[in-house]
């Protein structure tokens, strides 16, 4: 240990790394934690490690917090701070016109696809896009986008610069974690990490970020949700009754935050038969039509069940970002969502008072 200071309200603990694995340091940083966790408010602690190599990186939470750090290197790799959030008022972000969210009630139903493919969709259109990958049970974000094994530098001014591709600007947990090891990331701490990712990424100017949610309604959406000015939601399922029963309780959720609903987006809608050539409705037919129409939401559109976009996504070339896709049935499907969406006229459904005094 180099130094522990309590400095601007801050714990501030220094350590050399140099000859430590990064199991070894994660388990000394959670022993850290869970020594003075319970006495100091963990916001508050800050973890410095120094090496003696200069191509080896400081973390974020020395990279972004101390101010007199000398060890530094000025293009150094990004890292994260560790540490519980605030949840304050919901702030907007510089240069993004609009956030959307992107959420479902369960793991599963085709949430990460259709956000990689979505932003493919708005940027073959000429728009600047960002998304976040705020899944942390399974960021499969770079995986889909074909970045898994890229790793975020810091800009100058300490921000963490996002990795670019198929023209869109990502940033997801999986840059930052060993694909095999999440464990890590689960639990309270990550609120500080998603407050990085919405205002310490150096986003430039965006028309869009999409906002990958984890599955469900826990803490992390909302404490997300709390802090972003985010515009609106979309809602994905697949048409079975049980999906979409989940899916209503995100809904539920947006709702209680009173956070305006785009609509409601059908995946695996159908299955196409290449060699009959019909629509098979696999999981039922229509469900996710039928129930944003009983809710009183948006049915934005639905995208087939097809092993070209599964096959896409798993070698990292987004099934949107191939033109030779242009004019089958998914392409047209997120072709509509993304209309849907940008539209100027398609608000996001803010409740029926507000839509008819505005
Ligand atoms: P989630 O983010 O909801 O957990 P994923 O996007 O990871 O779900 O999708 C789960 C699996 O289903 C992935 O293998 C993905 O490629 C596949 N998938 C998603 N949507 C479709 C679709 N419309 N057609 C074919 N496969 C799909």
């Amino acid at each position: 240990v180099l130094g522990v200071s309590h400095e601007d309200g801050e714990l501030k603990i220094k350590y050399n790394r140099e000859g430590i694995t990064p199991a070894q340091k994660r388990e000394i940083e959670d022993q850290i934690y869970q020594a003075i966790g319970t006495r100091f408010d963990q916001d508050k602690i800050v973890i410095m490690t120094v090496s003696e190599s200069s191509t080896e990186v400081l973390d974020a939470a020395a990279a972004s917090n101390s101010k007199n750090n000398t060890d530094q290197a000025s293009r150094q790799k990004a890292g994260l701070k560790v540490g519980h959030g605030t949840v304050g008022t919901p702030k907007k972000i510089d240069g993004i016109k609009k956030i959307i969210a992107v959420a479902s009630g369960k793991g599963g139903v085709g949430k990460s696809t259709f956000t990689a493919n979505l932003a493919c969709t708005l940027a073959n259109q000429g728009l600047k896009v960002g998304v976040i990958d705020a899944d942390i049970y399974g960021p499969s974000i770079p995986m889909i986008m074909g970045v898994r094994a890229e790793k975020p530098l810091a800009s100058k001014d300490k921000k963490i610069m996002p990795i670019e591709k198929h023209g869109v600007k990502l940033m997801s947990f999986g840059f930052f974690i060993e694909e095999k090891d999440p464990v890590i990331w689960r639990g309270p701490m990550l609120g500080g990490v998603l407050n990085q990712f919405l205002f310490d990424v150096e986003w430039g100017e965006l028309d869009y970020l999409i906002l990958d949610l984890p599955p469900g309604t826990g803490d992390i959406q909302l404490s997300m949700m709390q802090n972003a000015s985010v515009d609106g939601a979309v809602i994905i399922s697949t048409p079975q009754d049980v999906a979409l029963l989940d899916a209503v309780k995100a809904l539920e959720m947006f709702k209680k935050l009173k956070l305006p609903i785009y609509g409601l987006v059908e995946n695996m809608a159908y299955f196409v038969c290449d060699e009959c050539g019909k629509n098979h409705h696999i999981f039922g037919e229509q469900g996710v039509q039928k129930g944003a129409k009983e809710l009183g939401e948006k049915f934005l559109g639905s995208i087939p069940l097809e092993l070209a976009l599964r096959t896409a996504a798993d070698v990292g070339h987004p099934y949107m970002a191939q033109p030779a896709n242009e004019g089958t049935q998914v392409w047209n499907g997120f072709s509509t969502v993304a209309k849907a969406l940008t539209d100027g006229d398609n608000k996001p459904n803010k409740g029926i008072l507000k839509s008819l005094f505005s």
